[in-house]
Parts: structure tokens; C-alpha cells; sequence
């Protein structure tokens, strides 16, 4: 079983309130591979980075067993450059620049050794593009999509098409409601998994994540964060974790799926630790175990049903 990631692999300048780096590793591709590598390989990633792209970072996919196939270096320009600012409320973000560069005439292609890849997430990219890679693969188990609020506004009629295609979505509450157009979120769910995912998961910031399955809610608890940093990544490494953990365990009941969520949330809580996705690089199996734990106990109540009666 392989997972299959497309995405941005991008430079970041990034700033918040604790600290400032004008460049830095980033993408929606590279947190969610770099994260997923902890829980199951091959690991196939799928993008493309231009002439400035440092073969240190190159190395930093390599070293984690990242299958790069797929990641075109494209000469005729520079990598997709983001910066943002966030301030004190950290589930703000200002987006300073964006500079598509090479990431303008993406055109992903899937080489044939990833085309039978079993679980395939589709990272914060065009849905024309999205839809674009599942023409080129084999039936998956699993499609997970990312997507914007960008993307909801300018692209709809292609963001429908790859709905409809797709197992999971993953979007932030705002992104919820202006999908569904629906302010409560129980309904904002409703309608959005009729328009394809079966699995849906709303994001709440630092207020945890809810789960949409058919006739059933979960609703994963937030991490009091004492360290946080910086938030960039956390929805893609919150997605690393959540693939991650259904590859390895290959197993796609409700029960699994909140396990999913529960890892997706604990990984995202790693990433604001450091700037980017530094603190993706040296995670070890037992701290991934023990925030999992943590996670567990944290909204673990007691059973006893007849309180008030
Ligand atoms: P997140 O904080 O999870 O939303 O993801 C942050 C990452 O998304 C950064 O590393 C950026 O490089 C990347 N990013 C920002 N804007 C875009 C965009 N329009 N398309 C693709 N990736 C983007």
C-alpha cells in the first residue's frame, strides 16, 4: 500500500509574534509527505520546485525515504514562493506575496510506478489539477482532498467535479460555511458530504477538529499548545498524520477514522512547535505515541450514565 501526495513544495517567508525567517521549506506537499513518513512508506510525492531549489532540501525529502519520481525541477524559473504574517490571534494569517513561478504551468504528472498508489491525498492545489492526477490513477481506496477558500470562490464548478470524486475532505470552518453556504456546521456538513465525501473533517484552529461520518460525529479535542510558534502547515501535517495513520493501519472503519483525526491533530500540534516544518524532521516514534496518548486523556470521560437521573 503507497500514498500518493500532490501539493505545493514552495519557499516561505514567514512571520509571527515570537520570530521572523525570510525563507524557509515549505508547501502543502511537504508537510503532508514529511509527515506521513512517519507512519507508513513508500511515501510518493508529486510536484515541481525550480532552479534555486537547494539540494540540502532535496535531501531533507531523501532522508525521510520520500520517493521524489514524481517532483519535476523545473529550470525555466524559480520555486512557488509564499510569505505571511500572523498576529496575536494565530488563526489570522495576512498573505504578503505569492509568487507562482514554476508552480504557474504545473502540470502533474503521475509516473507509472505511483499510479497504483492505494490511499492519494490531494494537497491545496487548482481542483482542475486535483481532478487532473485521479484521471492518471488506479481505482485508490482512499481520496482525500485539501482546498481553500480561494479555491471556493474562484473555482467552484471544478472544486464540485473534484468533490465528487473524493473520499475525505479536510476545510476549516469558515471554509465550511462559504462552501455549503450554511452557517451551522452540523448542516454546513450535511450538504457538503452530499456533494461527494463520504468523510468529512472540519478544522477548528486551536479548537480541534470535527468528523462527519455517515450518522455519526466525532469531535477531537484541541491541544493546549504551551509552545506555539508558528501555525504554518498545521492542516497539512494534520493531514499527514490522518493518511498516515489509515495507511499503516489499513483499516477505514469510523472507529479508524477517529484514531486518524486524533494522529492528524497530534502531528499538527508537533508542527507549531518550530518555523515550518522543522520540527517534522526529527520527530521519533515515541514522542508521536505519547502525544497520541495525551490527546486520548485529554477528553477521556468518565462513564457514569445515571448522573442526573
Ligand atoms: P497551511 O498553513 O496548512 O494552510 O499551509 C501553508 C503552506 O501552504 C505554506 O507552506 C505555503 O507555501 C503553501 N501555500 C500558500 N498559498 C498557496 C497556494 N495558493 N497554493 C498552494 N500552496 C500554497
Amino acid at each position: 500500500m503507497s500514498i500518493l501526495v500532490v501539493g505545493s513544495v514552495a519557499y516561505d517567508g514567514i512571520e509571527t509574534p515570537f520570530g521572523k525567517v525570510d525563507r524557509i521549506l515549505g508547501g502543502s506537499a511537504t508537510f503532508i509527505s514529511l509527515t506521513s513518513s512517519y507512519f507508513h512508506q513508500p511515501l510518493k510525492l508529486v510536484g515541481v520546485v525550480g532552479n534555486d531549489f537547494a539540494d540540502g532540501d532535496l535531501n531533507r525529502f531523501k532522508d525521510k525515504n520520500i520517493d521524489l519520481e514524481g517532483l519535476q525541477i523545473d529550470n525555466s524559473g524559480k520555486t512557488f514562493f509564499w510569505q505571511g504574517k500572523y498576529h496575536f490571534d494565530l488563526n489570522n494569517r495576512d498573505t504578503l506575496d505569492t509568487q507562482l513561478n514554476v508552480f504557474e504551468h504545473f502540470n502533474p504528472v503521475i509516473p507509472e510506478s505511483y499510479q497504483d498508489s492505494r490511499i492519494v491525498c490531494l494537497g491545496n492545489i487548482a481542483p482542475a489539477l486535483q481532478s487532473k492526477v485521479l484521471d492518471q490513477v488506479q481505482k485508490p481506496d482512499l481520496v482525500i482532498l485539501d482546498t481553500m477558500n480561494f479555491w471556493i470562490e474562484g473555482a467552484r464548478n471544478d472544486l464540485a467535479e473534484a468533490l465528487k470524486r473524493s473520499d475525505v475532505l479536510i476545510i476549516n470552518d469558515s471554509e465550511a460555511r462559504e462552501l455549503s453556504n450554511e452557517p451551522n456546521l452540523v448542516k454546513a456538513a450535511d450538504a457538503i458530504r452530499a456533494m461527494g465525501p463520504d468523510v468529512l473533517i472540519i478544522k477548528k484552529g486551536e479548537h480541534g477538529a470535527l468528523l462527519f461520518t455517515d450518522g455519526n460525529i466525532f469531535s477531537a479535542p484541541a491541544y493546549p499548545i504551551i509552545d506555539i510558534f508558528d501555525p504554518t502547515g498545521a492542516g497539512d501535517t494534520f493531514l499527514g498524520g490522518f493518511a498516515g495513520w489509515l495507511a499503516r493501519s489499513g483499516d477505514y472503519s469510523n472507529d479508524n477514522f477517529r484514531r486518524a483525526v486524533v494522529y492528524g491533530s497530534a502531528m499538527a500540534s508537533f508542527c507549531v512547535e518550530k518555523f515550518g516544518p522543522e520540527r517534522l524532521f526529527d520527530l521519533t516514534a515515541k514522542e508521536i505515541s505519547e502525544r497520541y496518548a495525551e490527546f486520548r486523556s485529554l477528553s477521556a470521560i468518565p462513564v457514569q450514565i445515571d448522573e442526573l437521573i
